[in-house]
């Protein structure tokens, strides 16, 4: 069985923390701080096999050098960002397999957020590590990618099964979830999501993981073909690249 702890840090960051209890290896992806890594280690009494990176902004990478310096794991991450991940062991591309124990994860390339950004997805697991391309009910910024890039990256998630869980790496629910409302008023399965999310946050727990199928409920950058987000835009019949770049931009000032 595959463990998936995740692990709070920062505002709203997470680290996740998988563990193959046959072969005894155990992966960290995303470390953006050491001492929280370790202290969940050394509670479990895992040593620490590899780092999995997504991109290359600090709030993913920032544990590389420490972790590695004190456990010895080796670094995975996209073979296009050798020069901005610190400590890359294995370069990854477009379709490479990485194996926890028995554990396999498909790397996809998702440009958009970073030139360079991967996802990892287990399929056996069910699971999507998905760093800062697809959030609940949101997307990644586009910091170096095209609106375009970025909206093939998405629907590249969204053809994974239904069933598949969404381990992003933020907890940005809230209010993407209010912009989704903002944009998709009339959605109800929108609508009830907020209010699961809203008692949530009001106590402090994480609504991360959400599933794909949730996502293609709820999510507007995977609902650019919903009438109601192309009547809101002004967008009636656009193209969707087109119905996208238009949304993520009232998102960036919303
Ligand atoms: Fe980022
Ligand atoms: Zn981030």
């Amino acid at each position: 069985m595959l463990d998936i702890l995740q692990i709070p840090v920062l505002n709203d960051n997470y680290i996740y923390m998988l563990h193959d209890s046959v072969s005894l290896e155990t992966a960290v992806i995303d470390p953006a701080l050491e001492q929280p890594v370790l202290d969940v280690l050394a509670e479990k009494g895992w040593q620490l096999s590899f780092i999995l990176n997504t991109h290359h902004h600090w709030d993913h990478v920032g544990a590389n050098l420490a972790l590695k310096q004190q456990t010895g794991c080796k670094i995975i991450a996209a073979a296009s960002d050798r020069e901005r991940i610190p400590g890359i062991d294995v370069g990854v591309k477009q379709g490479d397999v990485f194996s926890l124990g028995q554990h396999q994860a498909q790397v996809l390339v998702t440009p958009g957020h970073t030139s360079g950004h991967v996802v990892y997805y287990f399929a056996g697991d069910q699971a999507l590590f998905c760093g800062d391309t697809l959030f609940v009910m949101g997307c990644g910024r586009l910091f170096e990618g095209t609106p375009g890039q970025m909206y093939k990256s998405l629907q590249t998630l969204k053809a994974l099964p239904p069933s598949t869980r969404v381990y992003c790496t933020h907890e940005y629910t809230l209010a993407n979830a209010e912009f989704a409302l903002s944009v998709e008023p009339d959605n109800s399965d929108l609508q009830q999501k907020f209010l699961a999310v809203a008692e949530l946050r009001a106590i402090n727990k994480p609504t991360v993981p959400s599933t794909i199928a949730e996502e293609i409920a709820t999510n507007p950058f995977f609902r650019v073909d919903s009438i109601n987000i192309q009547k809101e835009l002004g967008l009636v019949g656009a193209a969707a690249d087109v119905v996208f770049a238009a949304l993520r931009q009232r998102k960036d000032s919303f």
